[in-house]
């Protein structure tokens, strides 16, 4: 794992390009999608002071008098579309997944157990191994496991491994003993939002799901400010290879506020950053003094609102549904915040100004999030500019569809959800409920009001993945035929709208960012295809050559197929 973590870093190194470029630029040689909702293109753009100046030709620009002495930058036939955005991830739990085992796509039970017991052979005993990624889903009978196996493959190791989704944990025999839920438990523990499962012999079978899983994750030493740092510092240079020029990170907590805010006044946030701060914990008129915070002149730290959890996942039945789980009778899934605790919070947010940013996957939780917003827009003056948002809305009941675009609720959502579930979302929700899921075109029929992102790490953050699976709702290598409701797909505009100017849009800042146009910041992610009009296979083979941001170059791939800075 050591080996696999240093080869990767050292990559990221060498694909660093030194931001020295102050000043002007002109691109030219290459092909400029602008996003300017009317399909325009151009040959050649010149940025001063980190801001757009103009798009035109070479020839037109270069004959300005502001272009005099501007550095050249030669695209060499790539594409530049404004900056890429992801409009939900989480830095801290990216950061943490470079440095923990990784097990997406893991087969079998059995092949997890291998592969956690192989780890702990080089770990001191006590030592925490944390991992993340599985799902019971692509292993024979997709049901959650018991810790027994685990447990006598790991006896002096404490283990926490988060399912893929990051809303459910198996642990084993000596985290639970760390947590103090070992030996026979009864009565069943009760938990608002969670619940810690029990076998036949009323022991805990490793299995937390949502609210459950702190209970483990509390005794869990917290990584120091140090770690906290390296994790980012990761997370960045990653994030910046995948052509990404700004995210949301969707639950801040305090002291990744204090790193980011450390970080960018020294001038080493590199990644711009939309900040929705951590609201499950503490939430008082106090802890929100002095938020929402102005953004920096360059954008590159801001603080809008706040991040709230309605509901768990679709994948570990957390999701609150209205009507039960299609293979699950009698189980509807779980509201991590009682409706009364939800409404309060808002409110406190509604009128301390501060956008809320709220999880909601069921339809019952969707509604009564879009309940609450619709209360609120009538008792607080302000509040429809907060532009209040859902974050995955990812099961709506089609009669609250309309709800979205009328109250003026973000969708912010994910493509890539949508085809990593599709194999198994008919099953829990059943072919009429399906039809509201993942329905990106009915919650947000204009264009550039519709915000995607991954929710990295529980999927890649790679945008191209992401443009991929809005314009096919197709797993990679599907066929068009096996599409998950095709209606919803999105053209090749207005993908790339869902991953710049939606998100921009969603973060109150689409009056600076996500088009190519005068005065919006010179952020662009240079591509080898141009994502408008691409077959969609192609954006699969493609690959990033060029970050941009503010103006500065801050990421570039290796020399052979970069865009060169010619004279
Ligand atoms: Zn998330």
């Amino acid at each position: 794992m050591l080996a696999s973590m240093l080869g990767s870093s050292l990559a990221v190194l060498a694909g660093f390009a030194s931001p020295a470029i102050v000043g002007s630029t002109l691109y030219h040689g290459g092909h400029l999608v602008l996003n300017d909702g009317r399909g325009g293109t151009a040959r050649a753009l010149l940025e001063k002071d980190g801001l757009v100046v103009a798009t035109g030709t070479l020839e037109e620009l270069a004959a300005r008098p502001d272009a005099q002495g501007a550095t050249r930058i030669d695209l060499r036939g790539t594409v530049a579309v404004p900056g890429l955005e992801d409009a939900h991830g989480h830095l801290e739990g990216y950061g943490a997944s470079l440095q923990q085992l990784d097990l997406t796509g893991v087969p079998t039970f059995q092949a997890l157990v291998e592969r956690v017991r192989d780890v702990a052979k080089t770990l001191p005993e006590g030592t925490w191994i944390r991992g993340r990624g599985w799902d019971q889903n692509l292993w024979e009978g997709g049901k959650f496991p018991h810790h027994l196996l685990l447990s006598l493959a790991t006896p002096k190791h404490p283990v926490f491994l988060e399912r893929v989704d990051g809303h459910a944990a198996l642990v084993n025999e000596a985290a639970l003993a760390a947590a103090r839920l070992n030996g026979v438990i009864d009565p069943p523990p009760r938990i608002q939002g969670g619940r810690v499962f029990l076998d036949d012999d009323r022991r805990a079978t490793g299995m937390l799901l949502d609210a459950a899983t702190s209970l483990v994750e509390k005794a869990i030493p917290k990584p120091t400010n140090e770690v906290l740092r390296e994790r980012f510092l990761a997370a960045q240079e990653k994030l910046l290879a995948y052509g990404l020029t700004c995210v949301h990170d969707m639950g801040t907590s305090p002291a990744m506020l204090a790193l980011l805010q450390d970080l960018r006044a020294r001038g080493e946030l590199r990644l711009r950053v939309v900040a929705y701060l951590d609201g499950m914990g503490e939430l008082d008129k106090k802890s929100l003094a002095g938020f929402p915070k102005a953004p920096d002149p360059k954008d590159m730290l801001s603080v809008p609102g706040v991040k709230l959890y309605a509901d768990g996942a679709l994948g570990s039945r957390g999701a609150a549904l209205l009507d039960p789980y299609s293979d699950a009778p009698g189980e509807n899934g779980l509201m991590l915040l009682a409706e009364e605790q939800l409404a309060e919070r808002l409110a406190l947010l509604a009128r301390a100004g501060l956008q809320p940013a709220v999880h909601a996957i069921g339809d019952r939780a969707n509604r009564v999030v879009l309940d609450a917003y619709e209360r609120l827009a009538v008792a607080v003056p302000g509040f429809r500019d907060l532009r209040p948002r859902i974050e995955h809305a990812q099961v709506v009941a089609p009669k609250d569809w309309p709800r979205f675009p009328a109250l003026g609720v973000v969708p912010s959502m994910q493509p890539t959800h949508a085809t990593s579930d599709m194999a198994w979302v008919e099953a829990r929700l059943g072919p009429e409920r399906t039809r509201g899921a993942y329905a990106w075109r009915a919650l947000a029929p204009e264009l550039g009001r519709l915000a995607f992102g991954s929710d990295f790490p529980v999927e890649s953050p790679n945008p191209l993945g992401g443009l991929f699976a809005a314009r096919t709702r197709t797993k990679v290598g599907g066929k068009p035929e096996d599409a998950l409701l095709p209606e919803q797909r999105l053209d090749g505009a207005a993908a790339l709208a869902g991953f710049t100017s939606g998100p921009a849009w969603a973060a109150r800042q689409d009056d600076r960012r996500g088009r190519l146009l005068p005065g919006y910041a010179c952020d662009l992610t240079v591509l080898g295809v141009d994502p408008t009009t691409c077959d969609p296979a192609e954006l699969l083979k493609d690959s990033v050559r060029m970050t941009v941001i503010n103006g500065v170059v801050v990421w570039r791939a290796a020399p052979a197929n970069a865009a060169a800075r010619g004279g």
